[in-house]
């Protein structure tokens, strides 16, 4: 009798991932596929910016869900790798505009993993609204869900992705959506360099970026920043630093 139990709620559970992967794939874009470029900068904290990460310390992070110390891992060189299942990582400081720059590095190891199972990370703004990180360097997946995408949202101009185990960064300026009285009053936008190549340029965000179904706005407040744990093959950053911007 419990065995038959056991098998009933596998099958529910197994049919109910079936569908949601169904519904995610009405919103998948697959072309046109962005042209590959090849870029090599990156830039260093200006004096006024908070470093969120200086390669010692979870001091400016906890848990997303926790809300304790980061159970991920901090390297001998300075960066810190995700430890999948142990959840994302938020700042223990909400944000509202932002310039946030941030380096990346997707795992060598590309065995059995592909498309958005291939060191796929976030950075999430405000804790809603996702740049993808995903090692997109000949890994083709849907277009709107590859490194750089607003995820769902918007295609990434160019393809600046480096090879898998090659330190990349994003320099993102966020302006966060404006709420008033609980309704929308002025949309998010994303500007985005991969590697110092422009790949978003003052897109609006339509809400909060979402796998199924259309993105909505839900008002809210400042947010903190948020690292997303996603699996299977674990993203390692570096060198997080951010700077307010007053409207
Ligand atoms: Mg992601």
């Amino acid at each position: 009798m419990f065995k038959t139990k056991v098998n009933f709620f596998a099958i529910l559970i197994t049919f109910n991932f079936g569908i949601s992967q169904i519904k995610a794939s009405k919103t998948a874009i697959w072309e046109p596929v962005p042209k590959k470029v090849d870029a090599y900068s990156f830039s260093k904290a200006p004096s006024d910016a908070t470093i969120l990460f200086d390669g010692k310390s979870f001091s400016k992070w906890v848990g997303q869900y926790s809300n304790k110390v980061p159970k991920w891992k901090i390297n001998e060189d300075g960066s810190m790798t995700v430890i999948n299942g142990t959840g994302g990582i938020k700042t223990k400081e909400s944000y509202g505009s932002v310039q946030l720059h941030i380096e990346w590095k997707t795992n060598e190891n590309t065995e059995n993993s592909e498309e958005q199972n291939r060191s796929n990370s976030g950075v999430f703004l405000q804790q809603n609204y996702e740049i993808q990180i995903l090692d997109s360097y000949e890994n083709p997946t849907y277009v709107n869900g590859q490194a750089g995408s607003v995820y769902k949202q918007h295609i990434p101009l160019v393809n600046s992705s480096k090879k898998p185990g090659e330190w990349q960064s994003y320099d993102i300026i966020f302006n966060a959506p404006v709420f008033e009285n609980k309704n929308l009053l002025k949309p998010g936008y994303f500007t985005v360099f991969q590697n110092g190549v422009l790949i978003q340029n003052h897109v609006e965000i339509k809400g909060t970026t979402t796998n199924v179904g259309s993105p909505s706005y839900e008002p809210h407040g400042k947010l903190p920043l948020v690292l997303q744990d996603h699996p299977k093959t674990p993203v390692s950053f570096r060198n997080i630093w951010i700077r307010k911007i007053t409207n």
